[in-house]
Parts: structure tokens; C-alpha cells; sequence
């Protein structure tokens, strides 16, 4: 094998140090952000049985027919899939370990899923979500908690220009009613659909409302309207999700059109949106998934989430120029000399007690192109050790940011350092 073929699965990204600070800080204020709504953290596995995401997103969506990484396991047969979400995992665990026993669960994940789709721009085939579930909860006061809990995070991260689409999909008996409306008015006029709506017609006819096909737009505009079919207990709980978000002062527009890829929602479903990332505009989608519980196999229980795609949240950001923190080195530690070496080595490891961040120069070479190296490193300050230091139990301290290099004991040189970066 050549080395140019050695190279990253296309559509799945490396992500570099320079970029990873970035991550780690969204990453800190995602944490904060969620413990502050007492969400707690769970943690699946990226590979699960294929059978579980067929069941719960459905045989015929976009995920499952196309998008999937299904391989059979060479070893024992068994089918298996890279997970294209976290939701379906995410509620297998909680029925598997039982963790609906006697309480709900707010709980929250976050890694890499898998779709095999087109790479561009926001769409890549290794992405990230944060995943966000509220698992037994049944009233309209959770679905409208974990949209203001976006709300606030958009706030936290300094994120502008995103708008909130809400919709609801109603039950199952409203959906059954409207669905046979649909294939009968389609079937009217077969001769406005593409093949890809035909396709669809019988198997997943509200998917054509998703169609962006300008040929079938009058069509499905004029379509007939789930709203009309809803029954009261679902206009009531839409209806509340929304008088509370107005009482907070987050505002949405409704959109009938907002079905979701993916089978298993009911009620409210949501997206926020940007139209700053092109095509790829949807930064967090959800919404409440009361039936699928009990399709995985569970006692019927409520239950509703949202996932967030992390690159193009971070793309957002870079875009709007919004900077962050960067945790900076304390201390280079420049040393030489046979004596030096372990001296230096000790000292290291003493800051280190202290929680200062620091790095000990390795691999030799003149105190002139250390300190270029102890510059570079972004520390503020360097430790500079000789041979005569040790004899004297002492070390330079040299601040990298301005100041005058001093002799220190080695006692004091902790406190030394300390005392400068509060005066500063
Ligand atoms: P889209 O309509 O953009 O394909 P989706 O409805 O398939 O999105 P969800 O399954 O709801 O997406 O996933 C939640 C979020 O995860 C999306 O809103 C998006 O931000 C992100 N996401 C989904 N697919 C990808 C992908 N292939 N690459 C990067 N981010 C993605
Ligand atoms: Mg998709």
C-alpha cells in the first residue's frame, strides 16, 4: 500500500490542536449549561445492533434506506451499525438498565455519530451532536424548558441570527387519519410527482411535504393539512408549549411544514435554524417522541430531546468572529548541564504541585534555542536552570511577557510566581 492512500475516510474529519481548543471550551460551557437544568450524563456505545435503528427511526427515512454504516461483524455474523443518532441508543440503555424505574431521567450525551451522506460544507460522515433526553415527562413544561434551555445556550455562547421553527405532528390517531388524506390527494394527482415522492407515496407520503422539488410545490402547499386533524389534547399541549415560550420572550414561527427525517416524533417538534451556513442551516433539532419507548420494547412511557450538530454550531461561531478563552502554558522550564537535568525535572514536577501548567524542555540543545522554544510556547514564564543554580539551590525566573529576570530560591519560587501573575 502506497503512502498516499493512508488518509482519513472521506467525510470524517481530523480535528488539530489549534482547533481543538475550541472544542474544548464549547465543550466546558455545554457541560456547565446542562448541569445548571440538572441534565445528567450517559455515555453509549458509538457501535449498536442494526435492528435497534431500524425500529426506532424507521424502515423508510433518509437515515435507514441510505445514510446507515451497517456491516455485518465478520467474526459471529452479527449486523451491526455505526450509530446514526443517539436517541434510539440513548433509550435502549435506559430500558436495558431499567433507569425508568421509579423516577424520570434528564440525561445528556455527546460524540461522534455516523451517516453516510454527500460531504459538504456542515455535512460531513463522521459529525458530532450533544444529544439532550427527558425521559418521562409527559406535560407541555418539558418541551418548553428544553427549547429555552437552546435559548440560553445560544445566549452563553454568544450565537446570533438562529430562529426557532415549531410544529407539532400530532398523535398517532390524528396522524393515521391524515396520512390516508394525503395518499388519497396525491394519488390525485400522480402526475405532478417525481419519482421520488411516488416512491414515497405509500410508504412515507408526509415525507413529500419535505420535497424541495419547485415542480411540486403548488401541489403540496394545497395539500391537506395535519392541523385540521389535530384532536384536542394535542392543540392544548401545543398550545401551552407555546404561552410559555412567549412568557419567556422566545420567539418562533410555526412552521406546518417541519416533519423531521425520522420516524419517531409526535407532538411538538422544533429546529433551530441559521441561514448563514448555506443549505446546512439547521444547528439543533427535536422535539417529543412519546412512542418509542414502548416500541423498543418498554413500558409506554413520554419522552422528549433535542441533539445540536457540534460543527456546525462551532462554524457558526468562527463566523461570527466570537472568541474564547485559551488556557496558556505557566512555565517552560529551560535547563542545562549534568546536574541541571534532574534538578530541572524536580522543579518541573514541584510547580506541578502548585496546578501550574507546565512544560520541561527535552532533548537538549544551547539556552539560546531553548528560550526561543520557551518563547514559542506561549508561557509566560520561563525557568531557566544551569549547573551553578543547582550548586545554590536556586533557579532564574525569566517572565516571557515583560520584567526583569530575577534569582530565586527554589521555596520561593512558587510564591514568586504567583505574587507576579497577581500583580498583573
Ligand atoms: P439535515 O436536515 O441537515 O440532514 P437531520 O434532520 O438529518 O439534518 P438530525 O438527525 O435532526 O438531522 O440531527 C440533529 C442535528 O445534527 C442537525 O440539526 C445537524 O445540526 C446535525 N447533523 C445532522 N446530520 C449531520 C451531518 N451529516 N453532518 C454534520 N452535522 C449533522
Ligand atoms: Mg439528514
Amino acid at each position: 500500500m502506497s503512502t498516499e492512500s493512508l488518509q482519513a475516510v472521506r467525510g470524517m474529519n481530523d480535528i488539530l490542536p489549534e482547533e481543538a481548543e475550541r472544542w474544548l471550551w464549547f465543550e466546558a460551557v455545554v457541560r456547565d449549561w446542562l448541569h445548571s437544568y440538572g441534565y445528567r450524563n450517559i455515555r453509549m456505545p458509538l457501535v449498536e445492533p442494526t435492528a435497534l435503528f431500524k425500529r426506532a427511526i424507521g424502515e423508510v427515512t433518509d437515515i435507514v434506506e441510505k445514510e446507515m454504516y451497517s456491516f455485518e461483524d465478520a467474526l459471529n455474523g452479527d449486523q451491526l451499525t455505526l450509530r446514526p443518532e443517539g436517541t434510539a441508543s440513548c433509550v435502549r440503555a435506559v430500558l436495558q438498565h431499567n433507569l425508568l424505574y421509579n423516577s424520570p431521567q434528564r440525561l445528556y450525551y455527546s460524540g461522534q455519530m455516523f451517516r453516510h451522506e454527500r460531504p459538504q460544507k456542515g455535512r460531513y460522515r463522521q459529525f458530532h451532536q450533544v444529544g439532550v433526553e427527558a425521559l418521562g415527562f409527559a406535560g407541555p413544561d418539558i418541551d418548553a424548558e428544553q427549547i429555552l434551555m437552546c435559548a440560553r445556550l445560544w445566549k452563553k455562547l454568544g450565537i446570533r441570527d438562529v430562529t426557532l421553527q415549531l410544529n407539532t405532528l400530532g398523535d398517532s390517531a390524528s396522524r393515521q387519519r391524515h396520512r390516508v388524506n394525503l395518499i388519497a390527494y396525491f394519488e390525485q394527482h400522480l402526475d405532478v410527482l417525481d419519482a421520488e415522492a411516488k416512491r414515497r407515496l405509500h410508504t412515507n407520503p408526509l415525507r413529500i411535504l419535505d420535497s424541495k422539488n419547485p415542480a411540486m410545490q403548488e401541489l403540496i402547499i394545497a395539500a391537506p393539512k395535519l392541523m385540521d386533524e389535530l384532536d384536542e389534547a394535542a392543540i392544548s399541549h401545543f398550545q401551552s408549549v407555546q404561552s410559555i415560550l412567549t412568557q419567556h420572550g422566545v420567539t418562533f414561527e410555526i412552521n406546518p411544514r417541519l416533519v423531521r427525517g425520522l420516524d419517531y416524533y409526535n407532538r411538538t417538534v422544533f429546529e433551530w435554524v441559521t441561514t448563514r451556513l448555506g443549505a446546512q442551516g439547521t444547528i439543533c433539532a427535536g422535539g417529543r417522541y412519546d412512542g418509542l419507548i414502548e416500541q423498543i420494547g418498554g413500558k409506554p412511557a413520554p419522552a422528549t430531546g433535542f441533539a445540536m450538530g457540534v460543527e456546525r454550531l462551532l462554524a457558526l461561531l468562527q463566523d461570527d468572529g466570537v472568541d474564547f478563552p485559551r488556557e496558556a502554558m505557566d512555565v517552560y522550564v529551560v535547563h542545562q548541564g549534568a546536574l541541571a537535568a534532574p534538578f530541572a525535572h524536580q522543579i518541573a514536577e514541584q510547580l506541578r504541585d502548585a496546578n501550574l501548567r507546565v512544560v520541561l524542555h527535552c532533548g537538549g540543545g544551547s539556552f539560546k534555542s531553548q528560550m526561543k522554544k520557551a518563547d514559542a510556547s506561549g508561557a509566560n514564564f520561563a525557568v531557566v536552570i544551569g549547573d551553578d543554580e543547582v550548586q545554590a539551590n536556586q533557579v532564574t525566573l525569566k517572565p516571557l511577557r515583560g520584567g526583569e529576570q530575577q534569582r530565586v530560591a527554589r521555596e520561593a519560587l512558587v510564591g514568586m510566581i504567583e505574587s507576579l501573575v497577581a500583580s498583573w
